[in-house]
């Protein structure tokens, strides 16, 4: 679709709300394309008042969006920004809901964090309800959507009341698996390609936690949270992650940490010897990550394990005794239909997991998905299959305890962690609201840095891929020293 500014450059805004109703176009930006589809959006700035206007042709249909929104002269600059880009996006979503016919169910809300913008006005002193009417009147957010967002919102003040400023959160990449799923776009390696990188992996590995253990300690900060991710941590084996962990909680102080997370999640990768290594290491939390318990799907998405390897493994995760057990879960994967779908949720219920994360398939650039062009299910479908986790979940007393949206996703829906009261993940918590930061070490990460005093968060990104992060120590070092760096200029 050819998109044409005037009175502004908010390309951001206008093309996550281009993707929310149209994902299947793409923005042009040159004036002289020869486009059937086209969207002119001009705004206006008085002394009152940012007006934006948008004309959208679409199909052979024209329809105009119109937006008011009230200027606030004392706005800084970051503020006055989001001013025009709320008044852009709405005066979109005005002209597209004409065109369409359709309200998505995140209404005009774009951002990945839609809790963390709700709990913004929780703070400020607004009732649920205020807020609540404030998403429906402003953005045209859905009944079910405001509900969760809200709850999400009220898990993360919940977290937020309990931390330190001396609190952190610890991760740690293990950037391997088995093989590689259709929907993915991690820099995980496939194991059977990179197995001679793992041993060299894991001994870089081991020398970064040592300097990251002695810098957090030199800064006065506190582990509140462990995670491992991936990848598949328990691709490695159970000698290796034996050593790992011993390593890390020799390093560590961990006396502060509430949480000791470590995602097992193929149920190739996992048998008890493993798992007994991770209770051994004080892990109360494992992540699951069937994904669909429908053989159909899981050989669709590349997985080699079927669903009866998933409740094997389910039955020796939750009968050896872990605090908490999440499972991951993904509507709208090829394959998958609602009915399919609803067998998966109502078997994943009856494994006893305390957490079930339902994502929405995001269609991510590398995915195979989209490099092979895999037939998916339509939003409808997977709106279908969504309505239905909300109904199922509440019905077995699980509560949204936090959720993000991502760029591609089907039907522009989200992702959202259930948890039986008290089993909340906070390290989920954490790293969506951005609470507090979190130093990662090992590849395919980031850490990101929050002053949640000054509102600032900065990032750093690490090696991509193993091999880079096994022959780049500098920039192994330079990471800590960033991190170190931005410590000290919070204390001045
Ligand atoms: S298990 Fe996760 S990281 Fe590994 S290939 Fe599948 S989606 Fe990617």
């Amino acid at each position: 679709m050819k998109l044409l500014f005037k009175g502004h450059d908010a390309r951001y805004a206008v093309e996550q709300s281009l993707l929310a109703f149209f994902p299947q176009e793409r923005p042009v930006y040159d004036p002289a394309a020869r486009e059937k589809n086209q969207a002119t959006v001009t705004l206006s700035q008085g002394k009152k008042y940012i007006t934006v206007v948008t004309t959208l042709c679409y199909a052979g249909c024209t329809k105009r969006g119109i937006s008011r929104v009230l200027w606030d002269p004392s706005a800084d600059a970051y503020a006055a920004e989001r001013l025009r880009q709320r008044a852009v996006k709405l005066s979109f979503f005005k002209a597209a809901r004409q065109v369409t016919g359709v309200t998505p169910s995140w209404g005009a809300l774009t951002g990945i964090r839609p809790a963390k913008l709700a709990a913004g006005y929780l703070e400020q002193g607004m009732t649920p309800r205020q807020v609540d009417r404030l998403l429906r009147d402003t953005y045209c957010v859905s009944q079910t959507r405001r509900e969760l967002c809200i709850e999400a919102a009220q898990a993360g003040l919940k977290a937020k009341a309990e931390l330190h400023p001396e609190d952190i959160s610890l991760y740690i990449g293990i950037p391997f698996c088995p093989t590689r799923c259709a929907y993915c776009s991690f820099v995980s390696q496939a194991v059977e390609k990179s197995f001679g990188l793992m041993e060299p992996y894991l001994e870089v590995l081991l020398g970064e936690i040592t300097r990251a253990a002695q810098m957090v300690e030199d800064l006065g900060l506190h582990i509140k949270s462990f995670y491992m991710g991936g990848g598949t941590p328990t691709t490695l084996s159970a000698g290796q992650m034996d050593r790992l962990l011993t390593h890390l909680n020799r390093s560590f102080d961990l006396s502060h940490c509430a949480e000791y997370c470590i995602e097992a999640g193929r149920p190739d990768t996992i048998d008890r010897e493993k798992l007994q290594v991770l209770l051994d290491h004080g892990c109360d939390r494992i992540s699951v990550n069937p994904q669909s318990l429908e053989d159909s799907v899981l050989q669709a998405i590349g997985r080699r394990h079927t669903a009866a390897d998933i409740e094997q493994t389910m039955g020796l995760a939750t009968s050896m005794g872990f605090k908490h057990v999440n499972m991951d879960l993904i509507a709208g994967l090829p394959a998958d239909t609602p009915e399919g779908f609803r067998r998966t949720l109502d078997k994943c219920l009856s494994f006893g997991a305390d957490n079930i994360t339902v994502h929405t398939l995001a269609l991510k650039k590398g995915s195979r998905i989209l490099l092979e062009g895999q037939k998916i299910p339509s939003a409808e479908a997977v709106g279908q299959m969504l309505d239905y986790s909300v109904s199922a979940l509440r019905g077995a007393d699980f509560h949204p305890y936090y959720l993000y949206r991502q760029k591609y996703m089907s039907g522009s829906f989200e992702n959202i962690g259930w948890c039986i009261s008290g089993a909340e993940g906070l390290y989920n918590i954490y790293i969506m609201e951005e609470l507090h930061s979190i130093l990662s070490l090992g590849a395919g990460g980031s850490t990101k840095m929050v002053d949640p005093a000054a509102g600032r968060i900065e990032r750093v990104f690490h090696a991509k891929y193993p091999n880079e992060y096994i022959t780049r120590p500098e920039k192994i070092q330079k990471n800590l020293e960033d991190f170190a760096d931005f410590y000290r200029s919070m204390k001045k």
